[in-house]
């Protein structure tokens, strides 16, 4: 179907976007910036989607439904951060602690050598790797400088044995920290994905690579666009669930069925996660495509990501966060370090275990003292220390996954149906399921809005750009 709209020009267009996720927000918040009157319509009563934060009844306290990282190669996220005015909420580091079982530390970071050798200084004296486990990860890094071609369908398991690493590097790097950036077993990550995550994370600049971490609670960062929204003559609407559309080619108009009344606007944008889709996809109108659409859905397949919330008594280290190793809790997060606000007496940590379907089968008295008797051996203060209380979190549908040949099941922003866009972390951006992903998806359904509606804008924020040897190395790729 082709898009068209029956407004005159000069009139102003209206947008209905559905889903208060990072997706969704990003493109609400472009579009009422280009003029458009928004509606942002979400099923629940608070913005941010699967990076939300709210007041968990077990422990009256509000917390993240996860932690939730971003890194400074984020450059939509960052804009989109920029745009509602938060960016200065994101506390930014470049240091990142690996502690051993027993608590010996290395550093990992940048030094003054130019990119991409300045993480090689701190790695080179590590403690966590042996001189194998180094001059294979030396070599893997190497190799990733070459292009990879998009279509390989090669996994990053496979790229792996066939590049000779060893278990330590395999452990304690690729399982640990590649595969929890991309949240799915090293077997079924698509080799481009995993270079992508390399070379932005370790490769292309100190810059790309730092990591910022929310001060506030996720949902009061993303109230931001709440605020933006209404200070541009739109709005939010909170619990109402889209349960079907229709396109009235007449009146060129959208209108949405929600179970709190009917929603009529120029133009769509759904800015859904996969499954949520899927279940729309019966209750929107017949057009060429949407079978195609179906099938696409269909392939795609969640990760979960399951976290430990911990209150103790007393402060039981003074990092702000850490990469565990060699156990099932993966990477901690100082809390009341990071949320000084919170003012606790004692303190709180937050345990992420990514990508453990064996964790998220556990029940939350298991997984609990698991991750207690486990978090003691890196900080032997806990020992000592009284648990106040504690909280698990199971996001069995945290993301997707981006297995080889993913990306032909990845829609672009141009939907089967007239002025009906697509947005989502899982449609095409080349990113893995992230909150960049998701601002990619919105401002690239927002672009294609507004050339439809003939008023064509830019959103997308260029990508950082490699520096040091890594301008030269990665030339023309
Ligand atoms: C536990 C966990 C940890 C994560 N860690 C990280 C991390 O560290 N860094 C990172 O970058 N990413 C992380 N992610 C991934 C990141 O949260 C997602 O990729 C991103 O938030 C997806 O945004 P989205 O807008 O595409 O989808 P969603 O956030 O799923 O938003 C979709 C919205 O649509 C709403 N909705 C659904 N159906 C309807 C309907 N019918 N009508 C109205 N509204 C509807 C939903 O309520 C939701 O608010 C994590 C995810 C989880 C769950």
């Amino acid at each position: 179907m082709t898009a068209a709209s029956n407004n005159p020009v000069n009139a102003v267009r209206t947008v209905t976007v559905v889903g208060g996720g990072v997706a969704g927000m990003s493109a609400a918040c472009a579009l009422a910036e280009a003029g458009m009157r928004v509606q942002l319509v979400e099923r629940r009563g608070y913005l941010g989607g699967r990076a939300s934060s709210y007041l968990h009844p077990g422990v009256s306290e509000v917390i993240d439904n996860c932690q939730h990282v971003l890194f400074g190669c984020c450059t939509n996220l960052i804009g989109f951060y920029r745009r509602i005015g938060v960016s200065d909420r994101i506390h930014w580091t470049n240091e990142m602690t690996m502690i051993e079982p027993g608590g010996r530390r290395s550093l990992l970071g940048p030094s003054w050598l130019p990119a991409p050798l300045h993480g090689l200084p701190k790695l080179i004296v590590a403690h966590s790797f042996t001189l194998a486990d180094k001059l294979a990860l030396g070599r893997a890094f190497s190799a990733l400088i070459r292009p990879v071609p998009h279509d390989s369908a090669e996994s990053l398991g496979a790229w792996l044995a066939r590049n000779g690493q060893t278990k330590g590097a395999l452990d304690r790097f690729w399982r640990l920290v590649i595969a929890s950036a991309l949240n799915a077993d090293i077997d079924v990550i698509a080799l481009p994905y995993a270079a992508k995550v390399i070379r932005e994370l370790f490769m292309n600049s100190a810059q790309a690579g730092s990591m910022g971490m929310s001060t506030l609670p996720l949902s009061e960062l993303y109230a931001g666009a709440g605020t933006f929204l209404a200070q541009h003559d739109s709005r939010v609407l909170f619990n109402a669930n889209v349960e079907s559309a229709e396109w009235n080619e007449k009146n060129a108009q959208w209108t949405l069925v929600t179970h709190t009344g009917n929603v009529t606007s120029d133009f769509l944008v759904l800015a859904l996660p996969f499954e949520a889709m899927a279940k729309l996809l019966p209750h929107l109108p017949d057009a060429a495509g949407t079978e195609m659409l179906a099938r696409q859905i269909e392939h795609h397949e969640h990760w979960p990501i399951c976290s430990v919330h911990l209150w103790f008594d007393r402060e039981i280290t003074s990092l702000d966060h850490a990469v565990l190793l060699d156990r099932e809790i993966h990477w901690m997060y100082n809390k009341s370090r990071l949320q000084p606000w919170r003012k606790l007496k004692g303190s709180y940590v937050e345990l992420v275990i990514s990508a453990s379907r064996a964790f998220a089968a556990m029940t939350r008295e298991q997984a609990i003292a698991l991750a207690v008797s486990e978090l003691a051996e890196f900080f032997p203060e806990v020992a000592s220390a009284k648990l106040e209380k504690a909280a698990l979190v199971k996001e069995v549908r945290a993301t997707f996954g981006v297995p080889p040949g993913v990306d032909a099941a990845r829609p672009n922003a141009v939907s089967p149906w007239p002025n009906c866009f697509l947005a989502g972390d899982w449609t095409a951006t080349g990113w893995p399921s992230t909150m960049e992903g998701a601002a990619r998806s919105g401002h690239l359904a927002a672009e294609a809005l507004c050339q439809i509606a003939g008023a064509p804008r830019s959103f997308l924020n260029a990508d950082l750009k490699p520096r040091g040897l890594m301008q030269f190395l990665r030339a023309g790729n």
